[in-house]
């Protein structure tokens, strides 16, 4: 796994250190000193099949040079390949499935799969994201084929959508899926409506993230607002935890990102653990800046431990963006779950009570259409960049991003005792008055205005590339009438 490297650009997020950086914070922090190590080995093709198509083990197993691999990703969604992603592809998958496997035969309780490339964005033929073949869901459904496991429920809290993990397991009943990811009303990758919170059946569900910077306490306290009363329905038997740590305070994003400080994956980690104790596998998706990601591995492997966590305080309100979504998304899975039906009963008490206006639901913009009819008609020509993604951080960006983190852990206070949030405590976090109301489009509208701007400059010839979209190539494939120009985003709305 540490062999998969980009050969052709060695600015890719996602690089062999992370996992190496990863596994040399747990020795140090000694959290492997009561671990059981589990050989990961290559999966079969029968293995991979639970989930995809041959013909895309075929494709994976044929690259074998650095040309056939970059020509590969020429109509993918931000995916470079090199000749040791075959073998590195299947070690993750091997390890997934052994880790769970040593779970559910009660020789470990617990654990995490530093794996990679990760999976969370693949299905079917389509690999996409950094991901070839989808670890979770592969995992997932060979304890449900293979290991007699009834339920399993997956828990996916990476920055980006769980898009490849919720296509791979949408029509299967015995699986439910959770996903918070970055939304910002459409205009954010995978440009879709489908990843809004409006899911179509009671076993997705989707928390949109429009806003930026909301913090451990924001997550956690939707933890306790909706995924653990779910999960409670469900009943898994085993859950798997897509830990990507990009939305992770000070990650590669900046102020762009999320704030959620690492602790915090340590506390979802445990309250995922208590529904499910023994049988919750972390597997290792996202997280790009070393000093994030190596911190919340940390603590994410303490939470699984049940070890000692520092203070986590729930916020005395849910942050404006994520709090509109919450109520959205009440009002959503209330027609399944008698309980969030019973708790939305009460926040609406509590607007009567407080002589506020009720909240009105489904009222959300989205707007992404263009942007992804862009990616497709980029993919569709074979033309996507595949080179050169993301900015790399600056040193001094780094600093920054080290000087954060810092300062946070400087105010850890460690603890065994946590104790759950009562109702009341719930309610109070969720008033939807006018503060809370102008929070929500100040925490959502300077970002969703960024990416727009980005793409209408895009468009319009005034910036160069836009992540998979190559202006020299776009204004040429427009000239000789290959491609049809694309209309800057905001004259329709
Ligand atoms: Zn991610």
């Amino acid at each position: 796994m540490l062999a998969h490297e980009c050969q052709y650009d060695k600015t890719m997020a996602e690089c062999p250190k992370r996992m190496k950086l990863i596994y040399e914070r747990l020795i140090n922090d000694k959290l492997f000193d009561n671990a059981v190590k589990i050989e990961a080995r290559e999966a079969e093709d029968a293995e991979i099949r639970l989930n995809h198509p041959q013909s895309l083990i075929d494709e994976i197993t044929a690259l074998n040079s650095k040309e056939n691999c970059e020509e590969y990703c020429k109509d993918k969604e931000i995916l470079w390949t090199c000749e040791n992603t075959n073998e590195a592809a299947r070690v993750a998958i091997g390890g997934c499935i052994e880790i769970v496997k040593a779970a559910i035969e009660n020789k470990i309780h617990n654990g995490f799969a530093i794996v990679r490339p990760p999976g969370h964005h693949s299905y079917g033929k389509v690999p996409q994201g950094y991901c070839i073949f989808n670890n979770v869901a592969i995992a997932a459904k060979y304890a449900i084929e293979q290991l007699g496991v009834a339920r399993v429920a997956i828990v996916d809290f990476d920055y980006h959508a769980g898009n490849g993990t919720f296509q791979s397991v949408k029509d299967d009943p015995r699986i439910h899926f959770t996903s918070f990811h970055a939304h910002h009303h459409g205009s954010f990758w995978p440009f879709s409506r489908e990843y809004d919170y409006a899911t179509r059946d009671e076993n997705t569900l989707f928390v949109p993230l429009n806003g930026t910077m909301n913090t451990e306490g924001d997550f956690v306290s939707i933890f306790h607002h909706v995924v653990l009363p779910m999960l409670k329905q469900f009943q898994p038997e085993l859950i798997l935890i897509s830990a990507g740590f990009d939305a992770g305070y000070y990650d590669s994003m900046m102020e762009f990102g999320q704030g959620v400080k690492a602790h915090g994956y340590g506390h979802m980690a445990r309250l995922l653990s208590d529904l499910c104790p023994g049988r919750t596998i972390a597997v290792l998706e996202g997280g790009y800046q070393p000093y994030n990601y190596t911190e919340s591995a940390s603590m994410l492997v303490r939470g699984l431990q049940n070890l000692a966590l520092p203070r986590l305080v729930l916020p005395s309100r849910i942050s404006g963006a994520l709090l509109e979504t919450l109520w959205n998304i009440l009002y959503h899975h209330s027609q399944w779950y008698p309980q969030l039906r019973q708790r939305l009963e009460l926040l609406k008490q509590q607007q009567v009570k407080l002589g506020l206006q009720e909240f009105v639901p489904h009222q959300t913009v989205f707007l992404g259409q263009q942007m992804r009819n862009m990616y497709d008609d980029m993919k569709k020509h074979r033309i996507v960049r595949t080179r050169e993604w993301f900015p790399e951080l600056s040193p001094e960006m780094m600093k920054l991003c080290k000087k954060n983190i810092d300062e946070y852990i400087k105010q850890y206070e460690f603890t065994l005792q946590h104790e759950y949030p009562t109702e009341p405590q719930l309610i109070a976090q969720c008033v939807w008055d006018e503060a809370a109301r102008s929070q929500a489009f100040l925490q959502a509208a300077p970002f969703a205005s960024v990416l727009v701007q980005e793409f209408n400059d895009f468009v319009a010839g005034h910036r160069e590339n836009m992540m998979i979209c190559d202006r020299e190539l776009y204004v040429e494939s427009v000239k000789n009438g290959t491609l049809k120009a694309h209309e800057a985003i905001g004259r329709n709305l």
